[in-house]
């Protein structure tokens, strides 16, 4: 089985076509929809995990999205966390929009759930301690 982070933008052109929907039906993947931002006039911007595949399903799935013109970025990087070094003072969390970045209660210390993670990166700069960095 492979998994694996993508995102997928696409011209106003393409924001009808059925992505999710194609990539479960015509190559047997389950589509985790991350994060959404589709505006009928923008570029649209989908982050997707796909996963329940063969390495050779997603590719050709992926390669599907591709051809009809849609721009597939592969997310290869992660976000490590020092929590040895943390203050807990919550900067992080005001830019991290999948909440995977959050304060816990009850002690409201910061909790990481890498799964929610986008990889998006703006936690990095926001981390006045600079402990949180994206490596590949
Ligand atoms: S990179 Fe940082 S801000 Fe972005 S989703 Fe991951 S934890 Fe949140
Ligand atoms: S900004 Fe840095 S120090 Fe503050 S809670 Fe986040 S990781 Fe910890």
């Amino acid at each position: 089985m492979s998994k694996c982070r993508v995102i997928l933008s696409f011209p106003p052109a393409l924001i009808e076509l059925p992505v999710t929907y194609r990539l479960v039906k015509d190559f047997n993947l389950k589509i985790n929809i991350m994060r959404a931002r589709i505006s009928p006039k923008d570029e649209g911007k989908l982050v997707l995990e796909v996963e329940d595949g063969s390495p050779e399903q997603v590719e050709a799935g992926l390669r599907f999205l591709e051809d009809q013109g849609i721009r597939v970025t592969r997310l290869s990087k992660e976000i490590k966390w020092d929590q040895d070094l943390c203050v807990h003072c919550g900067a992080c969390t005001a830019v991290c929009l999948s909440q995977a970045l959050h304060m816990e209660p009850p002690e409201w210390e910061l909790d990481f759930d890498p799964n929610k993670c986008i990889v998006c990166e703006l936690c990095v700069q926001a981390c006045p301690l600079q402990i949180l960095e994206a490596s590949f």
